[in-house]
């Protein structure tokens, strides 16, 4: 801890975050995308035989969840080009340049969330491993076999248990309630009251805890390891969460493509991420990395007063130092990135890969969500706003003007992609919807 205290009072960039300013960590060990890739634990294959799970689950995903048929039970979300709200982005920084479009994550099917790449991809997978263990499937079976009552049945001898701030208890709730399995979610005290609503009217147990994330998740990891039945998902270190995240990467280069947005090295491609524990934000950004090499720079967004990944990083400490051990609360109106204690597994992963980190203030999550809504009528929740504060300010910072220089991108921002990576919002009530409409902090 020595350490950290001593390289917070020592770097400028960490004392910003200390003091809980909005600033911008540009990453100092960023390295050419074929040298970061071939130190990091995980590979190409590795992403194409989890893309290749979901793709098998995808008749049970379109059987059971109808609002996926019209992509034959992929779920997938669109991309969309938001010209007005560059425009309001662009009154921030007059040398915007390029083109600015939203992943919209925050519409993708049954969970309304980025979760549901990464949460439903893990209790997919380990229901796979269940069901060619016991020999629920035969050799040719299409999957969808596994929504028959004997399957049902079967699954409801298992638990399936998680720690969450709301998003990821609902991925894995959902999914997990609709093939039969008991459900435990474990919930911190920053989840918002509405998702613990619609997880029980799912069936799902939900249990409250007074306390941040990471208490959350450690009460439930323990509970789940006394039960010989019960499968946990663990946010701070899963890789199947990671790989199933990493997903999204080949997904978008189709849409990309679709849409006729060239991504090489004249053409490059930003793309800013919220980022809690780290798992969502750090696995698209590995999946970007090995399809899109040099040509992508992605950089993720945390709230000043949670920006764990950035503490975790610019020390080097990862997991080893929280927003606490700053002097910050870690609270935020951005209940999905409200995470005192970045993932070491993703930290360590996003070494080299990682462009950067801003922070933003809760104020300005709620100005985005009224712009984006009043220019594209687009809802996103407060946290994925957190991504606009990205391409709104790149060209404010002198350290990402300066990572731009370096890399001899100037002449070619006028043919930038902007990627914001629209988290979640899809499941918010209306009532709600009004409530963040007309927050002003
Ligand atoms: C969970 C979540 C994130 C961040 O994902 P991590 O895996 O925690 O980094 C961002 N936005 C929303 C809306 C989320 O629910």
């Amino acid at each position: 801890m020595n350490e950290a205290l001593h390289m917070l009072l020592n770097s400028p960039v960490l004392r910003q975050a200390a003091r809980a300013a909005q600033t911008v960590w540009v990453n100092p060990a960023y390295a050419p995308a074929a040298q970061a890739l071939a130190s990091v634990p995980f590979t190409r294959a590795d992403v194409e035989d989890a893309a290749a799970r979901l793709d098998r689950f995808a008749p049970l995903i379109k059987a059971r969840f109808p609002e996926t048929a019209a992509q034959n039970g992929r779920i997938e979300s669109p991309l969309t080009p938001i010209p007005q709200m560059q425009r309001v982005l662009a009154g921030d920084a007059a040398e915007f340049s390029g083109s600015l479009y939203l992943k919209r994550d925050s519409d993708l099917p049954v969970a309304g969330s980025v979760k549901a790449r990464g949460g439903i991809y893990e209790v997919l997978k380990h229901t796979e491993e269940l069901a060619l263990k016991h020999g629920l499937l035969g050799v040719g079976d299409s999957y969808e076999k596994l929504l028959c009552d004997d399957c049902r049945a079967f699954f409801s001898k298992y638990t399936i248990q998680v720690g969450s701030t709301g998003n990821l208890g609902l991925s894995i709730g959902i999914m997990s309630a609709a093939l039969g399995y008991r459900a435990i979610v474990h919930m911190s005290a920053d989840a918002r009251e509405w998702k613990k609503a619609l997880l029980r009217r799912h069936g799902v147990t939900v249990v409250e805890y007074p306390s941040d994330y990471s208490a959350a998740v450690s009460s439930g990891r323990k509970l789940s390891e006394q039960d010989p039945m019960s499968y946990f998902v663990d946010d701070e270190n899963s890789e199947s969460l990671f790989l199933g995240y990493a997903v999204a990467a080949g997904r978008l280069r189709m849409q990309l493509l679709e849409q006729g947005v060239l991504v090489d090295a004249a053409h490059p491609l930003f793309v800013y991420i919220p980022c809690g524990v780290g798992g969502a934000a750090g696995g698209i950004t590995f999946g970007l990395k090995l399809l899109f090499g040099d040509a992508v720079h992605t950089f993720f967004v945390e709230p000043t007063q949670a920006p764990c990944m950035l503490l975790g990083m610019a020390t080097g400490l990862l997991s080893g130092i929280c927003v606490q051990d700053a002097g910050l609360s870690g609270q935020t109106h951005a209940d999905g990135l409200a995470v005192g204690r970045p993932s070491g597994l993703v930290g360590g992963v996003m070494r080299e890969l990682l462009s950067g980190i801003f922070t933003v203030q809760d104020a300005q999550l709620f100005d985005f969500l009224r712009d984006c809504m009043r220019t594209e009528g687009l809802f996103l929740e407060p946290s994925a706003c957190a991504a606009f504060a990205g391409p709104a300010r790149l060209w404010t910072y002198a350290d990402t003007r300066a990572y731009i220089e370096r890399r001899n991108l100037s002449e070619h921002m006028q043919n930038s992609t902007h990627i914001v990576w629209a988290t979640g919002g899809g499941l918010v009530p209306q009532s709600v919807r009004e409530e963040y409409l007309q927050t002003y902090l």
